[in-house]
């Protein structure tokens, strides 16, 4: 039977205001609409992967309250099996969202809550979990020593790890070598290597800089022009984007790309096949808005894909 998908990382509720303008300090200004919904790349990309097909346990730290609730609902509607660390102290994690009426600029201020004390203890009482997993996948909102905990664990077991390197943030050295596999978006990926990247020469030559610095091998995300997989061995293959119309919130993107990647992944898939089906699930995604509610169901990426 095949391992299950482990994810580690963060949930916070998005809290997203939509006004003309954001208030100078000392102002009130009204705003025109107000949403609240489950947010935290980790927890995001652990309902798409849910929702595409994996059996999936997301390991994180929540606080006993509202939000809390909210995270607890949001797994469970999707099927994720919650693997998680109370504290008694502290709260559940919230981002304030502000969108600018007309542009759909935003600005954001994220507070993540407990989620800033996952441990590596956190990691080391759920090692026979990790251990047994098909995939592991993390990202950067936890606390490094967390992220590189699982990743360690994860490879010494056999585990392919993903590391999604969001938000973007040095890394120390030796990190990348725990990686099978690094999926930066364009600025992640040049603020790891210092290249430029905007298309998908660019991405190849900061893929190909990530495996020099010890990654397996390399998917470097390009929004509406797809994503270029760049393997440990062998030539690298650029895969468009799917287009399946009129784009409603691109937010989350990435965190659908990277949970339909995973479930692949852990089905064995080729990883130009697992490229292809989270670039599948991504181009759903952005068809809908909101970012955990936008990931599609198994039978719409299949549907897709055929
Ligand atoms: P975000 O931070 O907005 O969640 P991201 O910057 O991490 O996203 P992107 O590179 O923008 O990630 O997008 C990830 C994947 O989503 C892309 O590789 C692509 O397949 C898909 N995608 C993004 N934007 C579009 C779009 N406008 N149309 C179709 N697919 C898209």
């Amino acid at each position: 039977m095949l391992g299950p998908i482990v994810i580690l990382g963060v949930f916070v509720a998005d809290t997203a205001y939509r006004a003309a303008r954001q208030p100078r300090l000392g102002e009130t200004v009204m705003g025109d609409s107000f949403a609240l919904g489950p947010g935290g790349k980790g927890s995001n990309q652990a309902v798409a992967a849910a929702k595409a097909g994996g059996k999936v346990h997301f390991l994180s730290r929540l606080a006993r309250d509202a939000f809390g609730d909210l995270a607890l609902r949001t797994w469970s509607e999707a099927g994720v099996t919650p693997e998680v660390a109370f504290s008694e102290q502290g709260y559940t994690g919230a981002a304030y969202i502000f969108l600018e009426a007309g542009t759909g600029n935003n600005a954001i201020i994220v507070s993540p809550g407990v989620a800033g004390d996952i441990s590596e203890e956190d990691i080391d009482a759920r090692a026979d979990l990790i251990r047994r997993a098909s995939v592991f996948v993390t990202q950067l909102e936890q606390p490094l020593p967390a992220a590189i905990r699982g990743l360690q664990l994860a490879k010494e077991a056999g585990v392919v790890t993903i590391l999604n390197p969001a938000p973007a943030a040095p890394l120390p050295d030796g990190m990348l070598a725990l990686c099978d596999w690094v999926t930066p978006n364009e600025s992640e990926a040049e603020a790891l290597t210092g290249l430029l990247v905007h298309d998908p020469i660019t991405a190849e030559a900061a893929g190909r800089m990530l495996i020099l610095m010890g990654a397996g091998g390399a998917v470097v995300t390009l929004g509406a022009q797809g994503a270029v997989l760049v393997p440990g061995d062998g030539a690298a293959l650029h895969l468009p984007a799917i287009h399946v119309g009129p784009v409603v919130e691109t937010t989350g993107a990435g965190d659908a790309f990277n949970g339909g990647f995973a479930v692949a992944l852990s089905e064995g898939r080729s990883p130009a096949d697992a490229v292809r089906f989270g670039i599948a699930t991504a181009g759903i995604s952005v068809t809908r808005p909101g970012t955990a509610p936008a990931m599609p169901m198994r039978a719409e990426i299949e549907a897709l894909l055929s």
